[in-house]
Parts: C-alpha cells; sequence; structure tokens
C-alpha cells in the first residue's frame, strides 16, 4: 500500500520568536502548494513559537502543520511548566512529538508516560508522533529489535487500532541523533520493518500497513534518497537539517 511520507522538522530547544517567523517564512517561501498531495510537512517548534510559525503559514495559505514537542496528559491542573493537550489544540497545532530520546534521557520521560501521552492527545485529536529508538549499548548488545518492538508496545498499550492508525511512529536511533552518524538503509529498515511486524502483530496487516513509520537521526540532504526509499519507512523526522529551510525543503523534495 502506498503511504504518503511525511517530513516533520524537530527544531528543539531552537529559535525565537523572531528567528522562528524567519524560518517559517524561509520555508513558506520555498514551499509549493502542489507539493501537498505527496508529502505531508510540518514542523515542530518550541511551545512559544507554535503560534507564530502557524500564523505565518496561515497568512501565506500553505500546507504546513505545526506539532508540539512534548504535552501532559492531564486536562488541567497543577502541573508547573507543562501544556496541555487543550492549549495545543487552541492554536491549531496538528500534532506532537512524544518519547523522543533527549525527553527521555534528560526529563525521564518513560514509556508509562508516553502511553498516557499518546492516549490524550489521541483523545484531543492530535496526532502523536512517538518516537523509539535503541541507545549503542543495546545495539552493540544485539537486543535493538526487541528493545524497539518492547517501546512500541508500551507507547500503544490499551489503544484500539481504530484510533492508532492516527499515530506516526519515528525510528530514532539515540546514537544517530545530532551525532552525523546515521543509520546505514539496511539498519533502519530492519527496524522499521520490525516496527510494522508489532503493529500488525498488535493492530492486523491493513491497519499497519496504512501507519507511517519513519526514521530520525541525522537525516540530511545526501542521505535521504536511499533512506527513503526503503519499503517501510515512511518520512523522516528532521532535527539539525530542519533548521535551515534549504535543506530542510531538500528532504521535501526527495518525497516528491
Ligand atoms: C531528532 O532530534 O529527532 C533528530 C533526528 O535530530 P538530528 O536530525 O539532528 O539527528
Amino acid at each position: 500500500m502506498a503511504r504518503k511520507p511525511l517530513m516533520a522538522g524537530n527544531w528543539k530547544m531552537n529559535n525565537t520568536i523572531g528567528e522562528a517567523v524567519v524560518l517559517a517564512q524561509n520555508i513558506s517561501n520555498q514551499y509549493e502548494d502542489r507539493w501537498a498531495n505527496e508529502c505531508d510537512v510540518v514542523v515542530c517548534p518550541p511551545f512559544v513559537d507554535l503560534k507564530p510559525a502557524k500564523t505565518v503559514f496561515e497568512f501565506d495559505r500553505v500546507e504546513i502543520g505545526v506539532g508540539a514537542q512534548n504535552v501532559h496528559w492531564a486536562e488541567s491542573g497543577a502541573y508547573t511548566g507543562e501544556i496541555s493537550v487543550g492549549m495545543l489544540k487552541e492554536i491549531g497545532c496538528g500534532w506532537c512529538i512524544i518519547g523522543h530520546s533527549e525527553r527521555r534521557g534528560y526529563f525521564g520521560e518513560t514509556n508509562e508516560d508516553v502511553n498516557k501521552k499518546a492516549k490524550a492527545l489521541i483523545d484531543g485529536q492530535i496526532k502523536p508522533i512517538i518516537c523509539v529508538g535503541e541507545s549503542l549499548a543495546v545495539r552493540d548488545e544485539g537486543t535493538t529489535l526487541d528493545f524497539v518492538c518492547a517501546q512500541v508496545r508500551a507507547a500503544f498499550a490499551g489503544i484500539d487500532g481504530s484510533l492508532a492508525q492516527s499515530c506516526v511512529v519515528a525510528y530514532e536511533p539515540i546514537w544517530a541523533i545530532g551525532t552525523g552518524r546515521t543509520a546505514t538503509p539496511e539498519q533502519a529498515q530492519e527496524v522499521c520493518a520490525a516496527i510494522r511486524v508489532t503493529l500488525s502483530e498488535m493492530y492486523g496487516a491493513e491497519v499497519a500497513e496504512a501507519m507511517r513509520v519513519l526514521y530520525g537521526g541525522s537525516m540530511n540532504p545526501g542521505n535521504v534518497e536511499e533512506l527513503i526509499a526503503q519499503p517501510d519507512i515512511d518520512g523522516g523526522l528532521i532535527g539539525g537539517a530542519a533548521l535551515k529551510a534549504e535543506s530542510f525543503i531538500q528532504l521535501i523534495k526527495a518525497c516528491l
């Protein structure tokens, strides 16, 4: 089955509001409307930049979505520093990254947290981009597939197949994030295929075939073609190369 690719830029903790507006405008200026039929494009700026970036894309009438990089599962309450699904919805945020390895590693986000966030996002009709991926130690141990597939099972625990379809899984080997060291297309394909098998075991082949599995980890204009040529890689979650409009646009063009 042909899945529409998704290119999602993760800006991480980069760009003030002014810088975010300039970057969004540069992306928008180079974006061509007809691409929307062939590839979904999303940028995930820091919370404070979400509304400004969204406003740029709305003003320019380009079909580029915005996504958050985190969310809390509670509706509201005494959770200092957190942001709710309702708050994201109000600013027109259609996507949200959860379980990024930086949040798991630096902020203690667990598989259970990822599952609660996924459920809250699905309830609020925001599409979760669920990140999974192994450390170098796990890869060297030879247990990558078990580790990553367990993360997938935990993230989707208790989520019905009809709802799981709105989710995207991003395979991001931790050793490839921000390091310039990319997984080979074969390594990335092996894990993305195993993720799809896991989704198929949970939800059946039809649902699994319809769901998008992305690769993330030092994806750039030089390696994108061979990565997205893999049968189970349906686009990318991009860090560094999403911070420059020119490289992000080249990554989108590779999906057309
Ligand atoms: C990421 O942080 O999701 C990522 C893939 O980063 P980079 O592209 O910089 O490796």
